[in-house]
């Protein structure tokens, strides 16, 4: 090891590197798509869709501008509006429950579970009222949600259930991939995203022939037939050189998620005994797609103004390692949703996530030996011996249980 590489800075993610194995062909592809002058919903968007429908294991995918537009036309397509409630966790990325806010909707948070920072299907049927009509459950991280309880809660009260697939395309829930586990899945494309784009784009992706095609509809200004409106629509369409973009990428998704595997192997295994911090854990029967590497920072000095998360943090950058706190603010306390009544004590789990969760460096491209320098530098600030010291090729774990 090199002195330079030693002191160099650790991203969070390094899409430049990305950008390199694949320069060639993307560069080909997207030329061909600007020279063809055909650049939006033509044949890379039907070519992508069908592909992320097989991916998903559903018969539809359905284009659109973005994960968030996603979001929003799957509770438009179900009829979800004024005086309907979804349910969804209070700690996720905004977009989740911002979708249910947007329609008119009420987002009825429920807490999630301290392992796997999923929404906690415990805790789900306390929260059912005559107006619920779905579940938004969020695979956080990259990490399924525990779909069988949920399905079964839904069934039996008669829910939709839509899965927020946006950080965990390519992971499995016993054996079944996500997106196929409830009545419509949305994915987002968003460029650090595990499959991501060259700017925003986002896909539906449904077992419901109706659904899909009302999406289509609804995608497109109401528009079966161009320039005849049967109903109200939004312009949320996916174009060309995006699709092009991600069709390009597809095909090394899944060995980018083995490395994403692997890479989280070699950060559990040096961790061990880091103190003051909790490694995240993987449920079994579950194939984890690594979104994000989360580590919980332990703050055992009750609730000061600073999380020691946020001091750990900053040492992590003065020595050249970035990390990133996903999510800072859990949703029912955030300004943007006072409306809803929710006040601090609410949701004791999210509320302590959002102290304690830092987000580690983690991309295919990561060497074991970035790997171990982080951990180090972990080690050096919160305590805990260094187990590791040469970096050498050590054999990656089975991968069963991820
Ligand atoms: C990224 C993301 C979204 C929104 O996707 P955009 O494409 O950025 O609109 C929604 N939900 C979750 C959980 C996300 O991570």
């Amino acid at each position: 090891m090199t002195t330079s590489q030693n002191t160099q800075r650790i991203p969070v993610l390094d899409l430049q590197k990305q950008y390199e194995q694949i320069a060639e062909e993307l560069e080909e592809r997207v030329l061909k798509v600007v020279r063809s002058g055909n650049y939006i919903l033509g044949q890379n968007v039907s070519q992508l869709e069908s592909a992320l429908a097989r991916l998903c294991a559903c018969e539809h995918g359905i284009g659109v501008a973005n994960g968030t537009d996603a979001l929003v036309l799957a509770l438009w397509a179900l009829d979800i509006g004024p005086g309907d409630e979804v349910i969804t966790p209070p700690f996720t990325f905004a977009a989740t429950a911002e979708a249910t806010a947007i329609r008119g909707a009420k987002p009825v948070f429920v807490d999630v579970d301290p392992l796997t920072f999923n929404l906690n299907p415990r805790l789900i049927e306390a929260a059912i009222t005559p107006r619920t009509r779905a579940i938004m459950p969020v695979h956080l991280y990259g990490q399924p949600a525990d779909m069988h309880p949920i399905l079964e809660i839904a069934n039996r009260h008669g829910l939709k259930v839509i899965e927020d697939n946006a950080q965990a395309i390519g992971a499995n829930y016993r054996g079944q991939p996500t997106g196929s586990l409830g009545d419509l899945a949305c994915i987002s494309f968003y460029p650090t995203k595990n499959l991501g784009a060259a700017g925003d784009a986002g896909m539906l992706v449904t077992g419901h022939a109706q659904v899909a095609e009302r999406l289509r509809v609804l995608r497109a200004h109401g528009c079966r037939t161009r320039y005849f409106h049967d109903e109200l629509g939004v312009n949320s369409r996916l174009d060309e050189i995006q699709a092009a973009v991600l069709i390009t990428k597809l095909p090394h998704l899944a060995g980018w998620n083995e490395k994403r595997r692997a890479v989280a192997a070699w950060y559990g295994e040096a961790l061990a005994g880091c103190q003051n911090l909790l490694a995240p854990t993987v449920t079994p029967g579950v194939t984890h797609v690594w979104h994000q590497y989360t580590v919980r920072i332990v703050d055992q000095r009750g609730h000061g103004p600073a999380p020691l998360r946020d001091s750990v943090k900053q040492e992590l950058a003065a020595r050249g390692i970035d990390s990133m706190c996903y999510y800072p603010l859990p949703l029912h306390l955030q300004p943007a949703f006072a409306s809803l009544g929710y006040k601090p004590g609410d949701f004791p789990v999210a509320e302590a996530l959002s102290r304690e969760v830092l987000s580690l460096p983690m991309y295919p491209e990561l060497t074991r030996e970035q790997v171990l320098r982080v951990v180090k530098a972990l080690k050096e600030i919160l305590g805990g011996a260094s187990i590791v010291a040469v970096p050498g090729p050590v054999p990656v774990q089975p991968l069963v249980g991820f």
